[in-house]
């Protein structure tokens, strides 16, 4: 097994931290923060911690999105002259609803080597152990903190065929599990993935109405860090015939003396269900 990094210089490595247990560190990961020349760390005081505890003892600098200009030249200059880079979030992989979009895009455009190490990502992780379809999948990070702006957000994915992942913080999973309710319907699937890899780690599984029940029940279930996952939009598969409602209306209308034609255009009308349905339905039902 090797767990050396790349021996060419001039690499920002993208490096994964734990997302809670600190065994999840993978060992390619500290081997490159022990060799970095520097690393660039979304804030650096809570980095610190994990240094501390694998005993790194690298330089490190604060880089995040909102950095300016002159320290995110600072460190294309360090990779320009030949430094290794190894760039970490808080938790996690960076860029996944952390900070580095803008350092590893700038670094591409001007040629420098990105090298991912892959590791952990909260969102992968409660994916994997939710039994929601894990083929196809859209990541949304954080819904809009209000309201309205999260509906709308909401509104936008009500469709997507494809498993929804969402982060979002305690203090707003109530609403968020509410606002689901109204917008996805009180019975489309869901799981609440918490503290994954942590003491309390907990997945609930049922619906969007019973998930919320659960978490307002339990006061707990709105403490930690929170995946939600939807299961994605399943159209209702048409029956062959009409609706038992559209069915029973037909039925008084023929018994009524209308013909087909007038009662399947009647019935249509009141109860919504196709007419050249109903039609055929009344048409295949004198046949028998
Ligand atoms: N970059 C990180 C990743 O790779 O997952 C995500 C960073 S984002 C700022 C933090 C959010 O990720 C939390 O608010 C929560 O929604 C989710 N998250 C992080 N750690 C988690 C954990 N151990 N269990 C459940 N969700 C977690």
């Amino acid at each position: 097994m090797t767990v050396r990094p790349s021996a060419r210089p001039g690499v920002l490595y993208v490096v994964p931290t734990p997302i809670g247990n600190l065994a999840d560190m993978v060992p390619r990961a500290l081997s490159i923060l022990q060799t970095a020349d520097i690393i660039a760390a979304e804030d650096t005081r809570h980095s610190g911690k994990l240094m501390q505890h694998f005993q790194i003892s690298t330089p490190m600098v604060a880089y995040h999105d909102f950095s300016s200009e002159q320290r995110c030249q600072e460190l294309l200059q360090r990779l320009e002259s030949g430094q290794n880079v190894a760039l970490i979030s808080d938790a996690g992989t960076p860029l996944i609803s952390d900070p580095g979009y803008r350092l590893v895009a700038l670094a591409r455009q001007r040629g420098i080597e990105v090298i991912p190490v892959p590791g952990a990502c909260a969102a992968i992780a409660a994916l994997s152990a939710s039994g929601l379809p894990s083929d196809r999948f859209t990541f949304e990070g954080f819904p809009p903190a209000k309201s309205g702006a999260r509906k709308e957000c909401f509104t936008q994915q009500r469709e997507n065929p494809r498993t929804l992942i969402f982060y979002e913080s305690p203090h707003r999973i109530a609403a968020s599990l509410g606002d689901m309710v109204e917008v996805f319907g009180p019975d489309r699937r869901l799981v609440m993935a918490r503290e994954i890899s942590k003491t309390f780690e907990t997945f609930l599984s049922g619906t969007t109405a019973s998930v919320l029940a659960r978490v307002c029940a339990d006061a707990n279930q709105q403490k930690g860090e929170i995946v939600l996952l939807v299961e994605g939009f399943r159209p209702v598969v048409e029956q062959d015939g009409p609706g038992g409602e559209a069915r029973r209306v037909m039925q008084i209308l023929l018994d009524a003396e209308l013909s087909v034609k007038q009662a399947a255009a009647l019935a249509a009308s009141i109860t919504g269900d196709k007419k050249n349905r109903l039609y055929d339905w009344a048409v295949s039902q004198r046949a028998v």
